[in-house]
């Protein structure tokens, strides 16, 4: 009887259930939604594991209280999320779906899934997708969610010479990039934790990738909202409101009807989010093989080009 209990599959309904239950009553989600985390969590519990699960379940939480977090003041200046924070299946997939095909990638590069003797490094490197893709959407979501309170106007990521309202596509303020490395901290932290308490459940196999885990977790939670701040300012559609001025995402600001200004149409949030999480994810793996180096060395004399000039 014990045993059934311990069986993935039912250990998993088990938990699926109970934080079901828990998220549900918070509003953290509608019925579509939790019915796509449902389906998004128990698939990460199941091929990627005890510690890919636990991440997820992080992002879930943290960005589910961000965004209750403070919600009315945000409502009343147009900034909270639509549906009293409630996450539909479109915000649930645009930021779980991308992780989880990366679980799924963990599961079917272990040793005998697939193929009989596969090199660790590959399900090391599906591990770092997977990280890169939750450390992006986790930091955007945190990033919006507390960046909206920094007490000094943000600026636009396209030219940060210019400061615009609280919510525009594309406003980047130094909470929200504090936010978002510290979202890359926590990630990298409980990785770390799994690594040495419970080194079998999570997909590292060796020193380097051990070394490699944390500073991957960070990179990726800071590059990845950013890139997400530039895609959205770049390619979104984006409406004017007539009353504030500011450049939103939304039909309607200040109780009105705002104007459509520019961007592709049909862009919306979602597909913003898509795109950077694939591009967190790549960002990841590019990391998790070994090319960390090329990285941090480009980053460094980019720094070191612009400083002494
Ligand atoms: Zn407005």
């Amino acid at each position: 009887m014990l045993e059934l209990l311990f069986h993935p599959v039912i250990s998993g309904l088990i938990i699926m259930a109970i934080i079901g239950a828990l998220a549900y009553r918070a509003h953290f989600v509608d019925v579509s939604g939790l019915i796509g985390a449902f389906v998004i969590g128990f698939t990460v519990w199941y091929t990627g594991g005890v510690a890919a699960f636990t991440i997820i379940l992080f992002f879930f939480f943290s960005s589910g209280m961000a965004t209750k977090y403070k919600y009315k003041a945000k409502a009343k200046v147009n900034l909270a999320q639509e549906g009293k924070g409630k996450r539909s299946w479109k915000n649930v997939f645009g930021s779980g779906l991308i992780p989880m095909i990366f679980s799924i990638g963990i599961y079917i590069t272990k040793p005998g899934v697939l193929v009989a003797s596969i090199d660790p490094f590959w399900s090391f490197a599906m591990f770092g997708g997977f990280i890169g893709a939750i450390a992006t959407t986790a930091a955007d979501t945190l990033a919006s969610e507390i960046g909206v309170f920094s007490k000094s106007k943000p600026r636009l990521i396209t030219n940060l010479r210019r400061k615009v309202p609280r919510g525009t596509i594309g406003a980047v303020s130094l909470l929200g990039e504090a936010v978002a490395v510290l979202a890359g901290v926590f990630i990298g932290t409980i990785a770390l934790l799994f690594a040495f308490l419970a080194p079998g459940w999570i997909p590292i196999y060796n020193i380097e990738q051990l070394i490699m885990i944390f500073p991957l977790a960070i990179l990726t939670a800071f590059m990845g909202c950013n890139l997400d701040s530039l895609i959205g300012a770049i390619v979104q559609n984006r409406f004017v409101c007539e009353i504030c001025g500011a450049i939103v995402d939304k039909e309607f600001h200040c109780d009105y009807e705002t104007k459509y200004v520019g961007g592709y149409k049909s862009f919306t949030n979602m597909h913003v989010n898509f795109g950077s999480s694939g591009m967190g994810a790549t960002l990841g793996i590019v990391l998790g093989a070994g090319l960390f180096v090329w990285i941090l060395g480009g980053l460094f004399f980019w720094i070191l080009a612009s400083s002494s000039n």
